[in-house]
């Protein structure tokens, strides 16, 4: 990409005249190797076909698209000429900028250069540059715009004090790209001003990575520092961006009109108030661009000449660009936009100009602005479009697919194959007030079928997803975005669904896997309201129980449907942990996800046979081979049914040996219900869920109260209790770190709790208070080396001489492998080992292990990771320790004879496997689970331990 350096430019040139510049030009690309002899020739013929003087003392000479191929290397050449030189129209050039591109990847140097020319008195600066350092400062440092628009501004958010209020204008800033992840903190520090009628103001120049300006207002008046606080402006501050609206709101408030601000009842009304943006009422139209090398100078030259035949505002932006529009006036504005071809323009134009102007300007951008251009093939709005070429096949009679094993158990049925339809709607609507109608109507019907979905959903985790589901209907941005666009003339569908993509767009681009995963439920509900506005039905459900085929199932799709009769779920794509993957195992669906898109062609009712557990699918199954799964199945229920009604007696292995069987949490409601269950205690509560579950971070009171909750309800029994694991891949809104390039390999888990010992000392002195006599157990998650065990045990042992505790160890998660290869010595210190396998696998095996197709090889029956295990369990044994299993491997059947074999102390499961394991256990015979771990140990691959198991 091309970036400009001190290295391209050359200062204190003198050239009599254009062609002795363009000359001294040329000679520098040809010796710098970025082009060949000749390509003089193309800066010469392309000034003649147009002047490349771009404004404020810089002209950008350029080859021809004839002379492309004298382009070695795409790059460019700086040359400073303080005397000036004549470029012709009476224009003086003092920096020549020789470019020399093969496509239009210079666009984007036009688009950084440009910026700087929003400066007015740029020429002279240039021309009094004294070294090539200064110079690039005054191309790079000009002012760039202020970002100020809709998507900044958020109306009656829910915020119970200063500090949310200023996290979420942070999150508008950062949601921008205005501001680095950090930018809430560094806001919370700097001092706020009043600017009286309850509006505030904070700002602040870490981080910022462009000048932005959010505004704020709590759903509920607050108070700070005493006063009203009814509106909150956060501005990313940089160069002088600010000034003009700084002054803007200065004089508002000096008249009096704070207040209009705090009462806007939407964004636009925020905006023209601040005087942000024009009038929504202006037309506008819309054209794609189809000029080859985009919206480059000589095209950008022709507009902005076009533009200004007329008497009157006329600016342009592109869609889905996330960028302002910019007047079409100015060239140097509009090669800012760096517009490609196929991007959609908008032009937007004063109304009395409209009539005539907007017709011309469509009509030149359809010409070519004087290049010939190849018209565009239409773009087809088909999701099923993105296969993959060659086209699939449905896959025949008799074919087994292999997928992502994603919910256990088996199921058999039809296919009911969904496919995501294709809506066709107009892109204009017919009037404002008829389209905003029609969209209220169908948020109105998606609102209500959510909330009967609410009311019909049993499992928490799903009630969750509808409530954000709705969440995000209400989002007063997304109404804002949506309104601007019913003004502008488009359709409800139109202007809904182009809100709804670039949220979801703008959602994915946060490179953080959880705030993704929202795109997914975004395009879902998005899908929702377009289906009402085109009056589309969902397809009945057959009548018997099917299995359900689907490209990706939406967490809806799954949660509408009735448990009962879908028997089970086969996706083409996703992974084990996606969404519905999660959703599919709460309601105990069996579902295989991840097979490959051939699996929608099936046609629909083919008989289907499918393993949640193997992650497999039998397409119309002989008939022995579904009687055997049928079968199977019965004895499974059978088992499980069994299990059941044992499963609050202790697991001892048929030779005697006793097992604990442990519940995994992550609240502290519902203990009762665990216990119920059958656990013996709880081996791991994940309190991060518990951070999580609070908008700030929670209080050494509030964690007292909920880590009490949960030793009250365990009457007795033990409280593995790890510490606060969050950071990398798993961030806490309130808590910002730094964006990390590799997550899993970054500052997470007793990493970051050791950076901010303040925050594990009161963790630490909420669970020591909360214990009394009850058995207590806490451990350090993500520790790999000894001394952050040791610095961690040191921070209880120093809290422990306040706090008095009567029944406590300390242990640590050995979930990174030099944990489990230091456990000799570690085992000298530490009280316990959990062996977390979720991770332990994915570092031993370098998979993520929410890779959507590696995530199924990230198996903990590994080899290499029994491997670790077994050092670990020795080493612990060997001075009288215990040691757990926490992760999701301590509930797969497969694995617990092995576990067992390996001599583990305890298994902590989900709640709801616990009956299950501990039938398991009651199977084991210890002396052949130690030789069936032996053999193990000595394989090579998962997929062979998983033979010797299913063979032994
Ligand atoms: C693990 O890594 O196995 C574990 C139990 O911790 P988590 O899944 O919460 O990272
Ligand atoms: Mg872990």
């Amino acid at each position: 990409m091309l970036e400009l350096t001190v290295e391209q430019i050359s200062m204190g040139q003198t050239a009599a005249d254009k062609p002795a510049a363009l000359r001294l030009l040329a000679e520098y690309l040809v010796s710098d190797g970025l082009v060949a002899e000749g390509y003089l020739d193309g800066l010469q013929a392309r000034e003649a076909q147009g002047s490349t003087f771009l404004g404020q003392g810089i002209a950008i000479p350029h080859g021809t698209p004839q002379t492309r191929d004298l382009v070695f290397t795409t790059g460019v050449r700086l040359l400073q000429f303080p005397d000036g030189v004549d470029w012709g129209d009476g224009h003086k050039v003092y920096l020549a900028i020789g470019i020399a591109a093969r496509s239009d990847e210079h666009l984007r140097l036009l688009q950084l250069l440009t910026r700087a020319l929003g400066e007015t008195d740029l020429a002279e600066a240039l021309r009094r540059a004294s070294s090539a350092e200064a110079l690039l400062k005054l191309l790079q440092g000009a002012p760039q715009e202020l970002a100020l628009d809709a998507q900044m501004i958020g109306l009656g958010v829910p915020a119970e004090d200063f500090e949310e209020l200023v996290w979420r204008g942070a999150r508008l800033l950062r949601r921008a790209e205005c501001a680095g992840s950090g930018f809430a903190a560094v806001l919370q520090q700097a001092e706020a001003l009043p600017l009286g009628d309850g509006l505030w103001w904070l700002h602040s120049e870490q981080t910022v990575r462009k000048p932005g300006l959010a505004f704020v207002t709590p759903e509920q008046p607050l108070r700070y520092l005493g006063q009203p606080l009814t509106g909150l402006f956060c501005l990313a501050s940089l160069g002088a961006a600010h000034q003009a609206l700084l002054e803007r709101l200065c004089s508002l408030l000096i008249e009096g009109r704070g207040h209009e601000l705090c009462r806007a009842s939407s964004s636009h009304a925020v905006l023209e108030v601040l005087g942000g943006v024009q009038s929504s009422d202006w037309p506008s139209a819309r054209i794609t661009l189809a000029n080859a090398h985009g919206l480059h100078a000589r095209p950008a030259m022709a507009l902005a000449l076009l533009a200004k035949d007329y008497d009157g505002e006329i600016r342009l932006r592109v869609v889905d660009s996330g960028e302002a529009a910019v007047s079409v006036k100015s060239l140097s504005r509009l090669l800012s936009l760096g517009a490609r071809r196929g991007q959609v323009l908008e032009f937007t134009v004063e109304p009395h100009i409209a009539a005539q102007a907007l017709p011309a300007l469509l009509a030149a951008v359809k010409a070519g602005l004087g290049e010939e251009v190849e018209v565009l093939a239409p773009v087809v709005e088909a999701v099923l479009e993105t296969f993959a070429e060659p086209s699939p096949s449905a896959p025949p009679a008799g074919a087994s697919i292999q997928g992502v094993a994603a919910a256990p158990g088996i199921a058999s049925g039809p296919a009911h194959v969904q496919v995501v339809r294709v809506f066709d709607y107009p892109l204009r609507g017919s009037s404002p007030a008829t389209e905003r109608e029609r969209l209220h109507t169908a948020l109105g019907a998606v609102q209500a079928d959510i909330q009967g979905l609410i009311q019909r959903s049993q499992a928490k985790a799903i009630r969750e997803i509808f409530v954000t589901h709705q969440e995000m209907l209400a989002d007063p941005a997304l109404g804002d975005e949506v309104e601007l666009r019913l003004r502008q003339g488009e359709s409800a569908e139109a202007g809904w669904m182009a809100v709804i993509e670039a949220a979801a767009r703008q959602q994915e681009s946060l490179q953080d896997a959880l705030l993704a995963e929202r795109a997914a439920d975004l395009r879902d509900v998005g899908r929702r309201v377009l289906a009402s506005l085109c009056g589309v039905k969902d397809e009945p459900e057959p009548e018997q129980p099917y299995v359900l085929v689907m490209e990706e199932v939406g967490p809806s799709d799954v949660a509408r449907l009735n448990p009962a009769r879908v028997a089970g779920i086969l996706t083409a794509r996703g992974g084990a942990t996606a969404h519905s993957a999660i959703v599919a195992r709460a309601l105990g669906i069996p579902a295989v996800v991840g097979a490959g898109e051939a699996v929608v062609l099936i046609a629909p009712g083919t008989p289907l046979l499918l393993d949640g557990q193997r992650g497999r699918v039998i397409v119309a199954p002989p008939a022995d081979e579904l009687a055997r799964a049928l079968a199977e199945r019965a004895q499974r229920d059978a088992r499980l049914q069994a299990a059941n009604a044992r499963r609050l007696e202790p697991a001892i292995t048929e030779d005697g040996h006793a097992v604990e069987v442990f519940a995994n949490i992550g609240e502290s409601a519902g203990i009762d219900k665990v216990v119920e269950l059958g656990a013996e205690g709880v081996g791991l509560l994940r309190t991060e869920l518990i951070f999580m579950a609070h908008p700030q971070l929670p209080d050494e009171a509030t964690q007292e109260a909920e880590y009490r909750r949960v030793l009250d309800g365990l009457g007795g029994r033990p409280l593995v209790v790890r510490t606060l694991d969050v950071g990398g891949d798993k961030p806490l809104p309130y808590w910002p770190i730094a964006e990390e390039e590799n997550p899993f390999l970054g500052v997470r888990g007793i990493r970051l709790t050791l950076q901010r010992p303040q925050v594990m000392e009161s963790q630490l002195r909420a669970l020591l208070r909360a214990a009394d006599a009850r058995p207590l157990r806490i451990m350090f998650p993500m520790v790999g080396q000894v001394e952050e065990w040791r610095q961690a045990r040191a921070m209880v042992e120093r809290l422990r001489e306040d706090i008095p505790v009567a029944d406590l160890q300390i242990g640590i998660m050995v979930e990174v492998p030099s944990a489990a290869l230091l456990a000799p010595v570690l085992a000298r210190e530490v009280d316990f080992f959990s062996v977390g396998t979720n991770d332990l696998t994915q570092y031993t095996l370098a998979i993520d292990r929410g890779h959507p197709s590696l995530s199924a090889q990230a198996d903990g029956l590994h080899p290499a990771v029994l491997q670790l295990i077994d050092i670990t369990v020795r080493a612990a044994h060997a001075h009288g320790k215990w040691v757990g299993i926490c992760g999701e491997l301590a509930a797969d059947p497969q694995a617990v004879p092995v576990l067992l074999g390996l001599e583990v102390d305890e298994l902590s499961v989900a709640a709801r496997s616990i009956a299950e394991v501990k039938a398991q256990v009651r199977a084991v015979n210890m002396q052949q689970a130690r030789k069936l771990a032996r053999e193990a140990l000595l394989l090579g691959s998962a997929a062979d331990v998983r033979a010797l198991v299913e063979n032994r």
